[in-house]
């Protein structure tokens, strides 16, 4: 059996990566496995631990670098965010193809540290239009002002980021930009 691949997937707050990665990770033969972020940042309403993130303490969050136990990790708005180890290395091990949801400075990270790995491909998602994104954020009523404010700025200092990513696409439509996703990830499993 084929290791499975590495698939780190960005793009700023509000493109509606969630939308496009729930729809994908729904299509079986793509043989998806989503990583769970650790991240200090708190719950939003709904949001449940172990399924969207682990939430934990800066703490142990230093403790869990300390001891090499995330592949990447960021800080981001005033939180950290760090992908576990363990989790993509089995399941990659056992053929999936895993998932990382990640901002652009840990997706660096992991590039750089994957970049004679194959079976690593990045993907970025971009909004169509600056103003609708812009105003997408604004809506996430759980967060406050100040955090809105460093959500926007953040999302326009990662479009500065899109030439390191091995796809760019662009999010004017959800059908579309899951198709193109989907041909993509076929298209590296077929090759390998
Ligand atoms: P949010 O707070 O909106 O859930 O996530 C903020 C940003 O952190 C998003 O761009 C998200 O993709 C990113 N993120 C989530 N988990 C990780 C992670 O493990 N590592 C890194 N570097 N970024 C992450």
């Amino acid at each position: 059996m084929n290791r499975g691949l590495l698939i780190v997937f960005s793009g700023p707050s509000g493109v509606g990566k969630g939308t496009v990665l729930k729809q994908l990770m729904a299509d079986k033969e793509l043989n998806l496995a989503y990583s769970v972020s650790m991240t200090t940042r708190l719950p939003r309403k709904g949001e449940v631990d172990g399924v969207n993130y682990f939430f934990v303490s800066e703490e142990r969050f230093k403790e869990a670098i300390y001891n090499d136990e995330l592949l990447e990790h960021a800080c981001f708005v005033d939180h950290y965010y760090g992908t576990p180890k363990a989790y993509v290395e089995k399941m990659r091990n056992d053929g999936y193809n895993v998932v990382l949801e990640i901002e652009t400075v840990g997706a660096k990270q992991i590039m750089n540290a994957y970049k004679y790995d194959n079976g690593c491909i990045s993907i970025f998602l971009t909004p169509p239009d600056m103003k609708e994104l812009e105003a997408r954020i604004r809506k996430r009523s759980s967060e406050t002002d100040d955090v809105i404010e460093k959500r926007v700025l953040k999302a326009t200092q990662e479009l500065r980021e899109t030439y390191r990513y091995d796809y760019v696409i662009c999010n004017d439509n959800v059908e579309d930009a899951v198709k193109k996703i989907r041909q993509i990830i076929m298209g590296k499993m077929l090759e390998r």
